[in-house]
């Protein structure tokens, strides 16, 4: 069981004692945003990057941010100390706060802030190498996933139907364009390089997608950004699916179809490569 203490408006609190009023926004309305953050050897991994990306969530939504940086990598490291493992996902949730329920924003409202932390399970050479199977669905989403909103019903029915399907994530299909995953980005390789939907609207801004974008620029690997049909995801050699949790994951099933030869193709392979390394240089840093 995990029992990590939870942080609640300035208090840490026990998991069973964690409470909020049943009017918060988040809870009557989805209204508010949230972050994850990975833990190695109980360091956060770009938490700058990911902080950075809550404070622009929350004011894209006009939700007062009630930290600094430097408060929030204290909350994080206290968050670090809860439980148990080396490794973790320190997950902050701000919502607009608790008000007697009306659309419309209430005045002088206090954001709610929750934060805790869980283990975080990564995957075993073994299933690096076997990769995983994805489905495609329709992008059923609302058009502002830029904003990492907790209004994540669309992202909760796809993970399901892909679960249910025997997959572990879906790739999302809008107008015969892909846009992301249900809670991740994708990337395919193509002529020995990367590409992945152009960032918009439509699509979160991984941290980890930017991080392997780094990663290919210093290793001279090209990366481009650019509109993904579906035909091409179907025709791609690799497909590979990222995020703070999954870190870089080769698909290798399709809609119930062979990706390549079925296994972690050489791009994917290199990419993790990468990825475990820029991990190893920053816990040595
Ligand atoms: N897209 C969506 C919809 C997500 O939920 C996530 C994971 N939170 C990502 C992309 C990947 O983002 P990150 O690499 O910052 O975890």
């Amino acid at each position: 069981m995990i029992d990590g203490d939870v942080f609640i408006n300035g208090s840490w609190v026990t998991r069973s004692a964690a409470q909020i009023s049943v009017f918060d926004r988040g809870f009557i309305f989805g209204d508010g945003i949230y972050e994850v953050i990975p833990i190695y050897n109980r360091k956060h991994f770009l938490a700058n990057e990911h902080l950075g990306r809550l404070d622009r969530s929350a004011k894209s939504i006009g939700i007062n941010n009630p930290y600094n940086q430097a408060q929030w990598m204290e909350i994080v490291e206290k968050a670090i100390t809860t439980i148990d493992s080396e490794k973790q996902k320190v997950y902050i949730q701000l919502t607009r706060g608790v008000a007697p329920r009306a659309h419309s924003f209430p005045d002088n409202i206090t954001p709610t802030v929750v934060v805790f932390s869980d283990p975080l399970t990564e995957q075993t050479e073994v299933q690096a190498q076997a990769g995983t199977a994805v489905i495609t669905l329709p992008d059923i989403r609302w058009l502002r996933g830029d904003i990492k909103s907790i209004s994540l019903l669309g992202a909760v029915l796809a993970s399901e139907a892909a679960k249910a399907a025997g997959a572990t994530e879906a790739i999302l299909i809008r107008d015969e364009m892909v846009s992301e995953g249900a809670s991740s980005n994708v990337l395919l390789a193509v002529d020995g390089g990367l590409i992945s939907p152009s960032i918009n609207n439509l699509v979160l801004t991984g941290i980890t997608m930017l991080h392997i974008k780094k990663l290919c620029n210093e290793g001279g690997i090209s990366f481009s950004e650019q509109p993904v049909s579906e035909q091409q995801l179907r025709d791609a050699s690799e497909i590979m699916i990222s995020s703070a949790t999954r870190e870089v994951m080769a698909v290798t099933n399709l809609d119930g179809k062979s990706v390549g030869d079925g296994n972690c193709g050489k791009l994917c392979s290199r990419l993790s490569e990468l990825y475990r390394d820029s991990i190893t240089e920053f816990l040595a840093s």
